[in-house]
């Protein structure tokens, strides 16, 4: 049974009271436990950044640069190591967990570029022999509070960046899979970043409240499902944080008739079903304009009849089990309640075999229903899990009406061969990532992820420059060095002359 820790101040701790189980979701056994950190703890994670920070601000840009290189490098010799961890405690299947692996790398690889990131600009002469010019720093101790289905890649939305940028970081990951978190630790440590820089709290609510509440906490980059980032972002703020709070999504994929079918399928099904549907950018709802419907949904079942669902670790497995068993009973209770509601079931994903043992697994298959109504619940909430909805429309307008009066804005796709209605798609719709024949758009690390409405809570996406904006502080700096003809005492308003 394996016991999972805080790493804090370079040292492994975990000695307090308060801990959760840890399950393997492939078989459904317990298999180990994680610690769930005191108020005292996040005190201790907390001082120890801020110890931390003087020496690391003031490390040079060259040497910040020279431990990110070579925790890229670590980073990339242990990819596998790393998804093996995330399949253990997630369940999604080792290729997906490479891949979540690969795209947080790559904003380790943005944040190599930090000193061309931090440069600021320079006039000279803004007035007579007067020079201005800007510059950014870092804020202090921040905090990342992150969700379960990307225990890699969303913790690295966050800090690489903000440990670029100078600052130091405590992160708590999420309670369900948190041993992602002390590999990646421990390849920081190798790299030569120095103790406290970054720093781990396993725990829960009480772990985050002291967060939200702790006065040397500068900012906090939350990702999670809506009503905790609500509260975050809330609670955050009202204690003077910079705070950005990412939320829940359904995401809505528009089919207009004019779309190759068999792209739309692929798409559809690949976007809905991969990691068992438990992805923030996820389709969860394909907006079929008449006349597709039928032949659309022809195409997507016959696909969902092919996947291969079974434990992350068979590589035969195209879907592995949900992440918890209450997780699980949740999904599932939308497919009654969809049949309530007034779709129809296609796909039952409850009768989807399972390769191997099922064991007490979290399993449920793919899932679609069809004919779903507008105005469901199946429709309107976010459902996290392997369900795919489609809703007839009638035309481009209704669907994009559908879209734009959703509670969530995070993720959207269009798939049409028509350029001028894909150019007014990207016009209209209010949605923060937008895909034309491209079911999950999410932004190279270079530019920034962040959706919409109920899905961001503040003003900043993450990662690309908007997160090095948010990890900073401007300040402009306006300076004259002496000469014999300063000009002596003057009250009036400095203009520039
Ligand atoms: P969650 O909101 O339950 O948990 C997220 C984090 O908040 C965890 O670290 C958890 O320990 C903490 N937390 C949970 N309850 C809390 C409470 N009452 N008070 C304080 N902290 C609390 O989310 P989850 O189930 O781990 O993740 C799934 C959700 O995350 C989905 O809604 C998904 O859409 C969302 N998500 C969004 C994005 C995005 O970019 N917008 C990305 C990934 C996941």
């Amino acid at each position: 049974m394996k016991h999972v820790d805080h790493w804090i101040g370079g040292v492994l701790t975990g000695e307090g009271a308060r801990t959760a189980q840890l399950f393997d979701p492939a078989t459904g056994e317990v298999s180990g436990q994680v610690a769930l950190a005191s108020v005292e703890e996040v005190d201790a994670a907390v001082d120890a950044a801020a110890r931390a920070f003087p020496a690391w601000r003031d490390a040079s840009l060259v040497k910040r640069t020279q431990v990110l290189f070579r925790f890229r490098e670590l980073m990339d010799a242990h990819r596998d190591e790393l998804a093996a961890l995330i399949t253990a405690e997630h369940g999604k299947v080792h290729s997906d967990a490479l891949g979540e692996v690969a795209r947080g790398l790559e904003v380790v690889e943005f944040a190599c570029g930090i000193p061309h990131l931090l440069k600021g600009g320079y006039s000279e002469n803004v007035s007579t022999r007067v020079d201005s010019y800007s510059i950014r720093q870092p804020l202090g101790v921040v905090a990342g509070i992150t969700p379960f289905n990307f225990p890699a890649m969303v913790p690295m939305w966050m800090f690489p960046v903000a440990i670029a940028c100078g600052n130091t970081f405590v992160l708590k990951p999420s309670e369900r899979d948190p041993s992602a978190s002390l590999l990646i630790a421990d390849l920081w440590r190798r790299a030569g970043l120095p103790d406290g820089v970054f720093n781990v709290v396993q725990g829960d609510k009480v772990a985050v409240d002291r967060l939200l509440e702790h006065p040397a906490v500068r900012a906090v980059s939350f990702v999670g499902s809506t009503p905790i980032a609500r509260y975050v972002y809330e609670t955050g703020t009202a204690h003077g944080k910079r705070v950005q709070a990412l939320g829940g999504a359904k995401n809505h994929m528009l089919v207009l008739p004019d779309a190759d079918l068999d792209l739309v399928a692929d798409s559809a099904v690949s976007a809905g079903f991969g990691s068992a549907g438990e992805r923030c950018m996820a389709i969860s709802v394909v907006l079929a304009v008449d006349p597709v419907g039928d032949a659309l949904v022809e195409k997507i079942v016959s696909r969902v009849r092919d996947l291969t669902v079974g434990p992350g670790t068979d590589p035969e497995s195209q879907m592995g089990p949900l992440v918890t068993a209450a997780h699980r009973d949740k999904v599932e209770s939308y497919l009654d309640l969809g049949v309530e509601e007034g779709a129809k079931l296609v796909v039952d994903g409850r009768e989807t075999p399972v390769r191997g043992d099922r064991g007490n697994g979290f399993w449920l298959g793919p899932t679609v229903l069809d004919h779903v109504p507008p105005n469901s619940r199946v429709h309107r909430e976010e459902i996290f899990g392997p369900v795919l909805s489609i809703v007839r429309v009638r035309s481009y307008e209704e669907g994009l009406e559908l879209i734009n009066t959703g509670e969530y804005g995070n993720g959207t796709a269009i798939f049409t061969n028509d350029g001028g209605a894909a150019r007014r798609f990207q016009n209209e719709v209010e949605v923060g990532m937008v895909g034309i024949n491209v079911p999950i758009p999410v932004p190279m690390a270079f530019y920034s992820f962040g959706g919409w409405k109920a899905s961001l809570f503040g003003d900043t996406h993450v990662h690309g420059t908007e997160g090095v904006h948010f990890y900073t502080r401007g300040k402009v700096v306006t300076s004259r060095w002496l000469d014999p003809s300063h000009g002596g005492v003057n009250l009036g308003f400095p203009t520039n002359g």
